[in-house]
C-alpha cells in the first residue's frame, strides 16, 4: 500500500476541527473512497483527540456507545437491522 500525502491528511484533520462529518461526507468533500477515508481517520486518531459520535440503529435505536472501531457496524445486536447510521468523527483540541 502506498503512503498517502501528508497534505490530504492535514486537511481532513482540519475541515473536521470545524464540525463532525461521516466517512461519506469526508469522501464526497475530498474526493476519495471511503475505505481511504477510513484509514486518514485511523491515522488521525493517533496523533490528534479523534472523537466519534456513535451510530445508531434505525430501527430500534440502538447506540453503538462502546464501540472502538472506526468504521460502521454492520448491523445491530438487538434486532439484527442492518440500517445503521454511520458515525461522525470530529477532531477536539
Ligand atoms: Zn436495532
Amino acid at each position: 500500500m502506498d503512503e498517502k500525502p501528508k497534505t490530504l491528511r492535514k486537511e481532513i484533520e482540519k475541515a473536521l476541527e470545524d464540525g463532525p462529518m461521516d466517512l461519506r461526507e469526508i469522501s464526497q468533500l475530498f474526493r476519495i473512497r471511503e475505505k481511504d477515508a477510513l484509514d486518514h481517520l485511523r491515522h488521525i486518531s493517533r496523533s490528534a483527540q479523534l472523537k466519534m459520535e456513535p451510530s445508531v440503529c434505525l430501527e430500534c435505536g440502538f447506540t453503538f456507545k462502546k464501540r472502538d472501531r472506526l468504521n460502521t457496524p454492520s448491523r445491530c445486536p438487538l434486532c439484527k437491522s442492518e440500517s445503521i447510521s454511520p458515525p461522525r468523527y470530529q477532531v477536539t483540541r
